[in-house]
């Protein structure tokens, strides 16, 4: 069976190394590195330490008994990436990518990040193994986000403003870009999504596919059979990729991706970039976009600050594209009844980002026929949205 990406980093159309020219080595180097270290049994035990003893893996699969009641026709085990240090998934990958960096003997690492979800998950890792850290985040989201700037600068990160353009995501990972261009001897560049130019949506997927491996041996274990769904959020991609991947080859897996529908796909604030987006390049990579008719990238609104990313994982447009997955979305006030639904049946406050994925169980309850199982990926827990949630709720 053929498998993606190929070696030119295309997943069908999508993918590839859309960078600057000095950039080519580097990610050259890059992977390289990676093919090597990912093969040694040393490297897989040393990320295996650090993912068990200090991010708390084997995570949960969960069945929800009280939710799963709630639905006529459907049995929900939740893959609970929530109980992980630092709150959610993303702590797989910057556990991964941080001991790419030592093997590769860089001593300085750099991240962009939106609502710094990312940089805080790359804060800790370079905490951890004592690297320099600078985090580029758009002076915008820095004033809107200021408690993960001081989270950030607590973990001893330096968080630089960048005030370019529309003060945001994208901006800040132009700076990012640009940044690894001029140190690229000493400096490692974090991606934080199954995103960017090859082989960044490769080894992010690498490192977040523990997810599925996890989910699959599990439910196995619990029920004799493999899952009939498998449901996860959307934003750049990582934790459903990661979820999916393990069962890619299993045919009558079905997977769902959720998107954030924000206020409405047919108003200019969401981030459903399948649901509604084009084909562009963004971030080093091919792949469908939120964009206006001249290929301006368009700001991406969710009330989860970890959906709001203006494109997608390329792997995921080919996904879409080959059937393997489909994408639905949805809205702000739909995310908000899923935190509120999984909070009073099972005693989980979700992430807002994993409450997506909990509503939509509520729609897929009407569609399928008969009594269906279903892997929800459970991406964080909700603490960090409490502000946000308590607002919305009391008005
Ligand atoms: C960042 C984040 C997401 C979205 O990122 P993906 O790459 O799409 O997984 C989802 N859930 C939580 C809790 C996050 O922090």
């Amino acid at each position: 069976m053929k498998t993606f990406p190929d070696k030119h980093g295309h997943f069908g159309e999508f993918g590839g190394q859309f960078v600057p020219e000095t950039l080519m080595s580097c990610l050259a180097d890059l992977k390289k590195a990676f093919a090597t270290l990912r093969k040694q049994k040393a490297f897989q035990q040393e990320l295996a330490h650090y993912l068990n003893d200090y991010a708390g893996r084997p995570t949960k699969l969960y069945f929800a008994e009280r939710l799963s009641q709630k639905f006529k026709n459907l049995k929900i085990y939740l893959k609970r990436e929530d109980l992980l240090h630092t709150g959610a998934h993303k702590i797989n990958n910057t556990l991964g990518q941080i001991l790419l960096a030592k093997h590769m003997g860089k001593t300085r690492i750099i991240a962009e990040t939106g609502a710094g979800q990312h940089g805080v998950a790359t804060a800790t890792v370079s905490a951890l193994f004592g690297l320099k850290c600078q985090i580029y985040m758009g002076q915008q989201d820095m004033e809107r986000q200021a408690l993960n700037v001081f989270r950030m600068q607590l973990l001893g990160a330096t968080v630089v403003p960048v005030t370019s353009g529309s003060q945001t995501l994208k901006d800040a990972m132009n700076e990012a870009i640009r940044d690894w261009v001029t140190n690229v001897r000493d400096t490692f560049y974090i991606i934080g999504s199954v995103a960017g130019p090859h082989p960044y949506p490769l080894i992010v997927r690498e490192f977040q596919s523990i997810i599925g491996r996890e989910a699959r041996m599990q439910f196995l274990l619990k029920e004799k059979k493999l899952p009939d769904y498998l449901v996860a959020c959307v934003g750049g991609g990582s934790n459903a990729m990661g979820l999916f991947h393990a069962f890619y080859q299993d045919h009558r897996v079905q997977m769902i991706g959720v998107e954030a529908a924000g206020r409405g796909v047919n108003t200019d604030h969401h981030s459903a970039t399948l649901s509604s987006g084009s084909i562009g390049v963004l971030h080093g990579s091919k792949s469908e976009l939120l964009q206006t008719k001249d290929g301006q990238i368009r700001i991406a609104h969710s009330i989860a600050a970890g959906l709001d990313y203006p494109g997608v994982g390329p792997e995921h447009a080919y996904y879409k594209k080959i059937g393997r997955a489909r994408y639905e979305s949805v809205t702000d006030q739909e995310a908000l009844s899923g935190l509120k639904l999984l909070s009073e049946t099972e005693g989980i406050i979700p992430a807002l980002e994993s409450s997506h994925a909990i509503f939509y169980l509520t729609k897929m309850n009407r569609q399928v026929k008969k009594k269906s199982s279903v892997i929800v990926c459970l991406s964080g827990r909700g603490d960090k949205d409490m502000h946000t949630v308590r607002e919305k709720l009391l008005k």
